[in-house]
């Protein structure tokens, strides 16, 4: 095949090698910061994934404010990756920045709460619903300790995922289905444990295969996000999260919602907006502003069962919680956010902008005849090259272009907008202004031109 997604093949190549040209040679203070130090790091990065980026070497930052990030070399970006969510409410935002340096001289961690966790508590409630709450430090943590609630309040070993699922580096969700059967994902670096024995995979959107997973007696949890963000983005069908909630209560199985993403939905994520009703909630990343939080809350009845299971064991380590987590920072960071960054006026104001960008988008994979489609999360909006909706995760598989995904985001990046590596994904900031979203649509419109045009 000489073409991928409609892209002739020889063209992305020529036009890939061109740009990381334009890259580095935009780019020399960035190399040079990292020819001097990088060499202490494994593989040259303080953290693997830094290696992943579509660019023959890491931006070196100098700082970010609000959804502008400006490397080392003085070259500025419109940054629509926004830390993969994480700063989705925008870099450093006022209120959390103060809160920050406010509690800064007043010591980092005591395991002890402060006045600021108890406003923090009671704002967790009525942003998100009236769950009982724990503060972890991921939500990968967060999505690890719930699980381990739900096991031990059900007595039952199995979490049930979706195929193509992510919740964060958990070992258990760490499966998928091929052929029919729940494997290992592929690719797990050390992983010598036999993940099948305590996780079954199903397909997004398919009750029928739920029910049957569920039938069987064993499953604890369904851990889920409301909307499939990482497989692309599949959006659940009309209904999906009735059944879901509906199967969980009759096979008695604890429904988990990780919000970490979906969290762009609007005011109070996914699950507010749509009225779901989960047994355990779970968002992360951007819940403080961007400082690293995660939280994870239970309903009341979940929370008695949970202290009786708790009760109910022998003495020692739970296996449960981390040193640095719940500290004062966090509470201030929390405070800040709730209060005065993740409000209902700001979400307007970020899916209206994203309401802009997708349509700007879809207009451009029209004109230009383009086999692509465009989601939409509330303020998270993706391009997806292939055809669609997709309903599931053996559809968003394939979808995925790596080779020319990375052309994609390497050429709007030297054209000055930054989106997320790893998925073709922008996320919309209450200070993402409408020349920088008109800006990524022109930048998309010219790189999708320059590899198509005769
Ligand atoms: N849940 C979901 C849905 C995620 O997408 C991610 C990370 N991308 C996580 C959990 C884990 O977050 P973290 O890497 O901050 O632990």
């Amino acid at each position: 095949q000489d073409h991928l997604a409609g892209i002739d093949r020889g063209k992305l190549a020529a036009f890939r090698a061109a740009e990381v040209a334009v890259f580095a040679a935009a780019h020399p203070v960035s190399r040079q910061a990292l020819d001097a130090g990088a060499g202490a790091f494994v593989n040259r990065v303080p953290m693997h994934w830094m290696a992943d980026w579509p660019l023959p070497f890491p931006l070196v930052v100098d700082h970010a404010k609000g959804a502008r990030l400006t490397a080392v070399d003085g070259v500025s970006l419109d940054d629509f990756c926004l830390g993969d969510t994480g700063s989705m409410f925008g870099h450093s935002p006022g209120p959390v920045a103060k809160a920050i340096k406010a509690q800064a001289d007043k010591g980092l961690t005591y395991m002890l709460p402060t006045q600021a966790a108890m406003q923090a508590g009671a704002l967790l409630s009525q942003v998100f619903g009236d769950f009982r709450w724990q503060i972890a430090t991921t939500a990968t943590d967060a999505n690890r300790f719930a699980l381990r609630v739900a096991r031990a309040v059900t007595g039952r070993d199995k979490v049930l995922v979706f195929n193509g699922c992510y919740h964060g580096t958990v070992d258990d969700a760490m499966v998928a289905l091929s052929g029919g059967q729940t494997v290992n994902r592929p690719g797990l670096l050390g992983q010598v444990a036999d993940l099948t024995l305590h996780a079954v995979a199903c397909e997004f959107n398919d009750l029928a295969g739920v029910e049957a997973a569920l039938a069987k007696g064993d499953v604890a949890a369904i851990l889920t996000e409301p909307v499939m963000t990482n497989s692309c983005m599949v959006l659940p069908d009309a209904g999906f999260h009735a059944g879901l909630r509906d199967l969980a209560t009759r096979y008695g199985a604890v429904l988990i919602m990780d919000e970490t993403h979906t969290i762009s939905s609007g005011f109070g994520g996914f699950t507010r907006v749509h009225g779901l009703r989960p047994d355990m909630f779970v968002v992360g990343k951007c819940v403080a502003g961007g400082l690293p939080t995660a939280v994870w809350g239970m309903t009341p009845a979940m929370e008695d069962r949970y202290r009786a299971a708790d009760a109910a064991r022998a003495s020692g380590h739970s296996g449960m919680g981390t040193t640095l987590s719940a500290n004062p920072l966090q509470f201030a960071a929390l405070v800040a956010n709730l209060s005065q960054v993740m409000t209902a006026a700001h979400y307007a104001r970020m899916e209206k902008g994203a309401a802009r960008l997708a349509k700007g988008l879809g207009r451009v994979i029209t004109l230009r005849a383009l086999p692509w489609h465009v989601v939409r999360v509330g303020a998270r909006v993706e391009f997806i090259c292939a055809a669609g909706p997709l309903r599931n995760g053996a559809e968003a598989g394939p979808a995925h272009k790596p080779e020319l995904e990375a052309a994609l985001h390497i050429g709007l990046l030297n054209r000055g907008s930054l989106i997320a590596p790893f998925h073709n994904m922008m996320l919309i900031s209450p200070v993402t202004t409408t020349a920088q979203i008109d800006r990524l649509v022109a930048n998309f419109d010219a790189v999708t031109r320059a590899l198509t045009e005769e």
